[in-house]
């Protein structure tokens, strides 16, 4: 069970940011499952800038099977990583319509199967288009988590089990977006804005810059 340090922090999360959702702009579960892929090591604004050309010719499982890799490639180039993404996603989508009938699994253990598909990208879709309860720690999450001292593990997936023992379960896949809202808005990387943030007297980063530190 959290303790009250905790709950504290993360009921002044919760209130800061009342609108915390995806940033990654999507329409289906396909769409969000293709954006997740091309947002590794990439920002959510530079991925949607390439989804809003891409989800105008590839709209089906389908129609990404069928690309062609070189040219999708480049379609996607500017994401980085390009050709490992390429060759993820088209082979992502053969095995949807090989094993799943076209559909974008929706459970964890069968999204996990697909290839470039983490337990990070798993969680994302099962809190953000299945209705269920995730939690996916992304780069924002896993910094957050360990400056608010919320998690201690440098395994992504064990910060995962760590901050699905400390947050009530009903709450998982909206506390997971406040975080992660926290970690883009004011708990940045390189200069994290302290003296606006909500928990900064419960914070005992190392990181943490006041004016008046
Ligand atoms: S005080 Fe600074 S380092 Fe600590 S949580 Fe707030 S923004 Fe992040």
């Amino acid at each position: 069970m959290p303790d009250e340090r905790i709950k504290k922090i993360l009921s002044l999360l919760e209130k800061a940011y009342p609108d915390a959702g995806i940033v990654l702009k999507y329409k289906t579960p396909l769409e969000l499952l293709v954006a997740t892929i091309l947002a590794a090591q990439c920002t959510d604004e530079r991925v949607n800038k390439v989804t809003e050309t891409l989800f105008k010719k590839y709209k089906t499982a389908n129609d990404f099977a069928d690309a062609r890799q070189d040219v999708f490639e480049q379609e996607i180039r500017s994401t980085g990583f390009y050709k490992n993404k390429a060759k993820n996603t088209i082979a992502c989508c053969k095995q949807i319509i090989e094993q799943f009938n076209g559909k974008v699994p929706d459970n964890l253990e069968d999204l996990i199967t697909l290839p470039g598909v983490g337990r990070k990208t798993a969680n994302v879709l099962l809190g953000s288009v299945f209705g269920k309860q995730a939690i996916a720690v992304d780069t924002h999450v896993f910094r957050v988590s360990h400056r608010l001292e919320l998690a201690k593990s440098n395994d992504p997936d064990k910060v995962e089990q760590e901050l699905c023992r400390i947050i009530p379960q009903e709450r998982w896949t909206k506390d997971c977006l406040v975080i992660g809202a926290h970690g883009r808005r004011t708990c940045i990387a390189k200069k994290p804005l302290c003296n606006s943030c909500v928990v900064e007297k419960l914070c005992n980063s190392d990181d943490k810059i006041t004016s008046y530190k």
